[in-house]
């Protein structure tokens, strides 16, 4: 009799196979099985002529397998805060949940007890497109707290949607880092054979054994082979892609580091921050700002920009050269467009508004053209700068939240590697 877990081969009336690991099923009318593609395919018991069991769950899997730290081994925190990575198929319930301590992780991803020592733990189980500036904070005191116990490095097991907001928002809080801070995220759940979870989170840790970097960071893998993972700059990073496994792209500027996952580390732009005895200080999102993120586009309306009245700032991802806004009356279907600049004028008096570009890449330019000038006489900011619209959002919540006298004028510091030193047309999707 099979069981929940069982490899099995499924008959089908029509004589067709399937292949895969028997799941709980919701409703006595239908099996459920796990393919080796991560989906699960309902199949009536109807059209089921025969069961056979090709491995049996073992049972005694789940013995306890013993840590052992290993002398002149970095020790690194793993702390887990939920998304696709390191999740395990519960054969019970069907469900994805997480595998957080030191144990299932070993269990799961073996090698990488020949590369640290793991010291891991749960912060939080939530998928990151639910996380908010508080997460942020929580993150960073937790951060603060492995700092204290003198660990060698941390690895923070990550989803990917909003990973890179993350990346960005623990650089500016946290200040004098002193050991490597690396978020993994993976794009195919563990269960699957596609998964990219394995090497991601081995390549972090090569990454942090091999190095002095220490700043914030994300690893992810670097191409559709399943060979070496980059090492990315965290506010110059962006999730460009829904599913691929090498989602993650750098904009304007190289990534740091290649890294073998098997054997070794290659340096790609020395310009990191390297260890020197440096004391952590935080500094926190204020947890109640209203900042807003409004994309600009074809029939936009003033209304669009009255909501944000009440907010403390806005990002505006406009067009092109200067993140250009619908705000000139050139003909007699245009005149929105002229209350969208009185509505802009009115906002850009009272709060800091933002221009990024839809375009990614390159920088803004509000001198050439007579709308990017115009923007500049009606008080927008963001001239000359080359911010991704994540990092943009995320720097000026960060801003307002601890320089808040001071917006203006630090936008255009570079404070966290956030503004390319100098930026090459050659710098772009390869
Ligand atoms: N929606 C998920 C998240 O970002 C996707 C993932 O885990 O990669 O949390």
């Amino acid at each position: 009799m099979s069981k929940e877990g069982d490899i099995v081969e499924v008959i089908k009336s029509d004589n067709s196979k399937i292949k895969g690991i028997l799941m709980h099923s919701h409703s006595k009318d239908s099996n459920v099985v796990k393919l080796s593609s991560g989906y699960n395919l309902a199949i009536n018991k109807n059209k089921i002529k025969n069961i056979t069991i090709l491995k049996k769950l073992s049972k005694n899997k789940k013995e306890k397998i013993k840590i052992k730290h290993k002398k002149g081994l970095k020790t690194v925190a793993v702390l887990h805060t939920g998304g696709t990575i390191a999740s395990e198929v519960d054969y019970e319930t069907g469900a994805v949940t997480p595998r957080f301590s030191p144990e299932e992780l070993i269990e799961m991803f073996p090698e990488i007890e020949e590369i640290i020592n793991v010291k891991s733990r749960l912060i939080a189980n939530i998928s990151s497109e639910d996380m908010n500036f508080s997460h942020y904070n929580l993150l960073a005191k937790e951060i603060e707290k492995e700092v204290k116990e003198k660990v060698d490095g941390i690895i923070i097991t990550h989803g990917t949607d909003t990973m890179h907001y993350t990346s960005a928002a623990l650089s500016f809080i946290l200040e004098n880092l002193d050991i490597p801070v690396v978020l993994v995220g993976s794009q195919r759940s563990s269960d699957r054979g596609s998964t990219d979870a394995k090497i991601n989170l081995i390549s972090a840790a090569r990454f942090i054994a091999e190095t002095d970097f220490s700043e914030v960071t994300i690893c992810m893998h670097e191409n559709m082979e399943d060979k070496t993972c980059l090492i990315f700059p965290a506010c110059k990073v962006r999730k460009m892609h829904t599913s691929r496994r090498d989602a993650f792209k750098t904009v304007n500027v190289k990534p740091w580091a290649r890294v073998h996952y098997k054997d070794r580390v290659e340096i790609l732009d020395s310009r990191f921050r390297k260890k020197e005895n440096r004391k952590l200080k935080l500094n926190l999102f204020k947890e109640n700002l209203k900042v807003g993120f409004l994309k600009a586009h074809p029939n936009m309306k003033a209304d669009e920009i009255r909501m944000y009245s009440n907010f403390d700032g806005l990002v505006l991802e406009g067009y092109g050269m200067a993140g250009n806004l619908p705000i000139n009356k050139t003909d007699k279907l245009t005149a929105e467009n002229e209350m969208i600049l009185n509505e802009l004028k009115k906002l850009a008096s009272k709060i800091p508004v933002l221009a990024v570009s839809q375009t990614i890449f390159g920088k803004i330019n509000m001198n050439v053209y007579s709308t990017g000038r115009l923007m500049q006489e009606i008080g927008i900011l963001g001239n000359l700068l080359d911010m991704t619209p994540e990092t943009a959002f995320i720097k000026l919540a960060w801003l307002l939240s601890n320089h808040p006298t001071q917006v203006k004028e630090l936008l255009s510091h570079n404070l966290r590697g956030e503004l390319s030193i100098r930026l090459n047309e050659t710098d772009f999707i390869e």
